[in-house]
């Protein structure tokens, strides 16, 4: 996907400060960050959406969550509690058509979201 913005993060053709990576994963901070913890985590395979998962993609999906959960815990926010979102489309406010599950935490979150 060579337009992708992420990734050209993930083919380091474009900067980010990348906190954790592996075979499958990458994790890096979000530029405009939403809390004291603002870690982003994608896969390396382009997956555009939610709306564009296979059975076969249950296993990457859940790495994610765990790699998220794994660094609020490095952070000492686990305890504490954080948040993990991925938005989808235009209603969700998805704006980078890679999935990414955002990890925020760090301070204390409102619910509903806006
Ligand atoms: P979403 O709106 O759910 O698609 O989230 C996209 C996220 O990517 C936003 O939180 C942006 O701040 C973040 N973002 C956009 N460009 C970059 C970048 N170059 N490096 C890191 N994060 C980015
Ligand atoms: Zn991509």
């Amino acid at each position: 996907m060579a337009e992708c913005l992420f990734c050209k993060i993930i083919n380091r053709e474009i900067n980010a400060t990348i906190v954790y990576e592996d075979e499958r994963i990458v994790a890096f901070n979000d530029i405009n960050p939403q809390g004291p913890t603002h870690v982003l985590v994608v896969p390396r395979r382009h997956i555009a959406s939610l709306n564009d998962l296979a059975p076969d993609d249950d296993q990457i999906v859940g790495e994610m969550v765990r790699r998220g959960a794994a660094i609020a815990k490095q952070r000492g926010i686990s305890e504490g509690g954080f948040r993990t979102v991925f938005n989808t489309n235009r209603d969700a406010g998805q704006t980078v058509f890679h999935i990414h599950a955002h990890v925020i935490g760090g301070r204390s979150l409102h619910w509903p979201p806006g």
